[in-house]
């Protein structure tokens, strides 16, 4: 019997990673999905004990994301004490004015960013009996919350995510699921380094997030884990559903 199980997409890098490799722990079974395959989490996860499966799958595909939540969750053990569902995986492209959006870019983005978020939620609320301890975290970003010049399909992805949230969460008030939106802060991970690369003309505010990089002010990734695993054991967990680990 598990003690807790640990959904979590895009553990390939980044936070994702981080994050995975620190939900690492004996009686934990941690279920991670992303297109490449996470080999220094499942080496990570045999060192500590830590039962680790993982699904290759592209989440911009609906198909797919509807059939891989429906295969984890079909699949999931009933009996565990603490479920998490932690929806990380996501993309800042398309980065360009709205003058020079391309339609299959932003369908790429509203499918991994939004809807692959709300089908392995729906899923995850459907199989996992409502007596557990049932939590979801949803990583958004500052710039659901702030409007940012290029960013136009991003920003509205992570606006929709915490909408989202706050619409689950009071669908969900008789059931005892705790949610949260998360914006995780600015730390060191391969979509800053993507996000570095653009041209002014697309993302004006480019030499901000050099700046950020170049005088040591992006966090580092297991830090931002270590907080956010903390933060999502909270006994406060889904109080304040649109929040910012900076606020902790
Ligand atoms: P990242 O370095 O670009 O990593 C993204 C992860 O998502 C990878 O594991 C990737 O795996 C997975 N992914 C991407 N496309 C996918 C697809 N089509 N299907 C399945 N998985 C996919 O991003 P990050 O910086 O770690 O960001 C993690 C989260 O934090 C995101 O939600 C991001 O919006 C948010 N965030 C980050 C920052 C920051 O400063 N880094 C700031 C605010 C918010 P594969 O490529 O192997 O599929």
């Amino acid at each position: 019997m598990s003690d807790a199980i640990v959904i979590l997409s895009g553990a390939s890098r980044g936070l994702g990673a981080a994050l995975a490799m620190a939900a690492c722990r004996p009686g934990t079974l941690l279920v991670t999905l992303s297109r490449s395959e996470p080999l220094l989490v499942a080496d990570h996860a045999r060192e500590h004990g830590c039962v680790h499966v993982h699904h290759a799958v592209d989440l911009s595909d609906p198909a797919q994301a509807q059939a891989v939540a429906q295969d984890i969750f079909a699949g999931l053990p009933r009996d565990a004490r603490r479920y998490r569902l932690i929806n990380n995986a996501a993309t800042v492209e398309p980065i360009a004015q709205a003058t020079a959006l391309d339609a299959a870019v932003v369908a790429h983005a509203l499918h991994l960013n939004v809807a692959a978020a709300m089908l392995l939620t729906g899923a995850f609320l459907a199989a996992v009996p409502a007596s557990a301890d049932r939590r979801v975290l949803n990583i958004s970003s500052g710039a659901g919350r702030r409007p940012m010049p290029g960013w136009s399909v991003y920003c509205a992805t992570k606006a929709a995510l915490d909408m989202y949230t706050r619409t689950v969460k009071l669908e969900q008030q008789a059931s005892g699921l705790r949610i949260a939106s998360l914006a995780p802060g600015v730390i060191d991970t391969p979509m800053q380094e993507r996000i570095r690369a653009t041209l002014p003309d697309a993302f004006p505010a480019v030499e901000d997030f050099k700046a950020l990089h170049s005088t040591g002010r992006l966090a580092a990734p297991a830090t931002t884990a270590a907080r956010i695993l903390h933060y999502l054991e909270r006994d406060d967990f889904g109080e304040n559903e649109i929040d910012d680990i900076r606020h902790y």
